[in-house]
């Protein structure tokens, strides 16, 4: 398959976020390497509320190589570590929304590092229901299917 100018160059030109990356948009720097660039959102859900990319154009988990979402992986602990500290919060929610239907509005993978505060107004839906232990059984035995692939 021919490589498109996104993965050749590792960076789309109408992408936001590599613009970000690039230093052509301005953001609120807290963190950099050399792949990985972390930085205030613009519409905080909470105070501190951070957004972790790699450098390097890639959609999201579900178009992700391994190497990108490892150099993610590597600093997180740290990141977490420090929105957390700095803003005195007691705990954080990492998410990653994946496509579109998954909420997903800027098509450059990223990670939202939520700072949790006691009494915040924040709230995520969680609308948990019971396992049923047939459809689990088929569930899990289609995604190790998958995995064999
Ligand atoms: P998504 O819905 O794709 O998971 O989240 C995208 C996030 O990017 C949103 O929380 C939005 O506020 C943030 N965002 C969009 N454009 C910009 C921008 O130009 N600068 C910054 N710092 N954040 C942005
Ligand atoms: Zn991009």
């Amino acid at each position: 398959m021919p490589e498109t100018a996104t993965h050749s160059t590792g960076s789309d030109p109408n992408c936001i976020f590599c613009k970000i990356a690039a230093g052509t948009i301005p953001c609120h720097k807290i963190y950099e390497d050399t792949n990985v660039l972390a930085f205030l959102d613009i519409g905080p859900i909470v105070r501190g509320h951070t957004l972790v990319i790699p450098k390097r154009h890639t959609v999201n988990y579900l178009d992700c190589p391994p190497e990108i979402a490892a150099g993610i992986a590597q600093v997180m602990p740290r990141l977490c570590r420090a929105v957390v500290a700095a803003t005195g919060a007691k705990a954080c929610h990492v998410l990653v929304n994946n496509g579109p239907e998954a909420m997903q509005s800027v098509m450059h993978l990223h990670q939202h590092i939520l700072p949790r505060f006691d009494g915040d107004h924040f709230h995520l839906p969680w609308p948990a229901q019971k396992l049923d232990s047939g459809e689990a059984a088929e569930i899990a035995a289609a995604l190790r299917e998958c995995l064999k692939a």
